[in-house]
Parts: structure tokens; C-alpha cells; sequence
């Protein structure tokens, strides 16, 4: 069954997660800890990084679960 995606915004950053995606390699959770902790609700704490360490982070999603949108008017 296919799950909802969650989005996660800030001021400027859109985070989206797709768990059908996911392998739960946990790269994300070991990399940037204080934004990607599993163990909590929710699990993506925008205000836990800069911006440019969230999206690095993003870009080693190794399954493309996770994605970024970055709203450049802000
Ligand atoms: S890095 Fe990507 S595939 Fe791995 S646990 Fe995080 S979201 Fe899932």
C-alpha cells in the first residue's frame, strides 16, 4: 500500500519524504542527527541544521526518498 508523502517546511526549505522510498539505511539519521532522528515525532526537525547542511544531508539520501524544493524568493 502506498504511504503519504510528508512534507517538512521552513522559512525558505521544503523537505519531502517518501517512505514507500525509504530503505532505512539511515545515513540521514547518522549524518545529521539533530534534523533526522527516526525515534521522534516528528522525525525531521527543520530548525535542527543550517539550510546547506539539510540539503547536502538530502543529496546523500542513497534511495531518493528524500528530496528538497528551496524557495529561492525568500
Ligand atoms: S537516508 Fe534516505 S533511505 Fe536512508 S533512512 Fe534516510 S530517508 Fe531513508
Amino acid at each position: 500500500m502506498n504511504k503519504p508523502i510528508e512534507t517538512y517546511t521552513s522559512e525558505d526549505l521544503v523537505i519531502r519524504w517518501n517512505p514507500d522510498k525509504c530503505m532505512h539505511s539511515a545515513n540521514c539519521a547518522h549524518g545529521l542527527p539533530s534534523v533526522f532522528d527516526p525515534r521522534k515525532i516528528p522525525w525531521i526537525n527543520m530548525e535542527g541544521g543550517l539550510r546547506e547542511d539539510i540539503i547536502n544531508q538530502v543529496r546523500k539520501c542513497p534511495s531518493g526518498a528524500l528530496s528538497f524544493q528551496v524557495d529561492e524568493n525568500v
